[in-house]
């Protein structure tokens, strides 16, 4: 029901703990997150409040880096546990990805991943996406171009946001029907369902429109349409305080 995603110096799972604490009010039942460290991907999920998956961070502490993706799930399809719990990874836990939203279609997805040799690990809609991006992005090597190949396959309503432990500093979005929101800060950006999770951090955001994929990098953001034209970006500044 949240999601937070950052590219930058800090410590990303700093960075992302906090956003989704300011999400917390959208309610949720489960949490994860998932950080590039030492040329892997590194996540850790759980069940019920953030409470918990603080606790479980302190008792097996992630390794630290400077990109990360968070989300707080209301499951839809899947009992809230933590394997259902996002971030959904690849079979080669190469690909991390969180999701709000439903894709409609994903038992069609799912049986097309399966023949081809995929074992899916949840009971999720979501996770079909992991999958899917992850084979996308190993023919194309453009993870952003791979989540625009794999949007156009999906049907339902979705925010999208993904990391690759082969895309160094790098975080990907998309949106259909679901709320995305880019912040801009000096060497670091951010992604979040709302601007609540960032604000602390930076006030200069861009509204993502419908069927747009971005790109995060520290030193800036691209925003496309889903078949990779530029897409006119509305720019504001947030001014209030939350
Ligand atoms: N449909 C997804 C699930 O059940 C995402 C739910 C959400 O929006 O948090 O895992």
């Amino acid at each position: 029901c949240g999601i937070v995603g950052y590219v930058g110096g800090q410590s990303a799972l700093d960075v992302v703990i906090a956003g989704l604490k300011r999400l917390e009010y959208r309610g949720y039942d489960s949490a994860g997150v998932a950080v590039l460290a030492d040329g892997g991907l590194a996540a850790a999920k759980k069940a019920g409040k953030l409470a918990n998956l603080e606790k479980e961070l302190a008792d097996r502490p992630l390794p630290s880096g400077s990109t990360g993706i968070g989300h707080t799930r209301w499951a839809t399809h899947g009992a809230p546990n933590d394997a259902n719990a996002h971030p959904h990874l690849d079979n080669a836990g190469r690909v991390a990805v969180v999701h709000n939203g439903i894709i409609e279609n994903f038992a069609a997805l799912r049986a097309e991943l399966t023949d081809r040799g995929h074992e899916l690990a949840s009971e999720t809609d979501t996770e079909v996406v992991s999958h899917l991006l992850a084979e996308a992005f190993s023919s194309s090597g453009d993870l952003a171009e791979a989540m625009r190949q794999v949007c156009r396959r999906l049907e339902g309503a979705f925010t999208l946001v993904a990391a690759s432990a082969d895309a160094p500093d790098t975080v990907v979005g998309a949106r259909r029907n679901s709320p995305l929101v880019v912040g801009v800060g000096d060497g670091e950006a951010f992604l979040a369902s709302d601007v609540a999770a960032f604000i602390a951090y930076t006030r200069e955001a861009v509204e993502l429109g419908q069927d747009q994929v971005v790109e995060l990098r520290r030193d800036g953001v691209t925003v496309t349409d889903f078949d990779g034209a530029p897409a006119d970006v509305r720019e504001y500044h947030v001014d209030w305080d939350a």
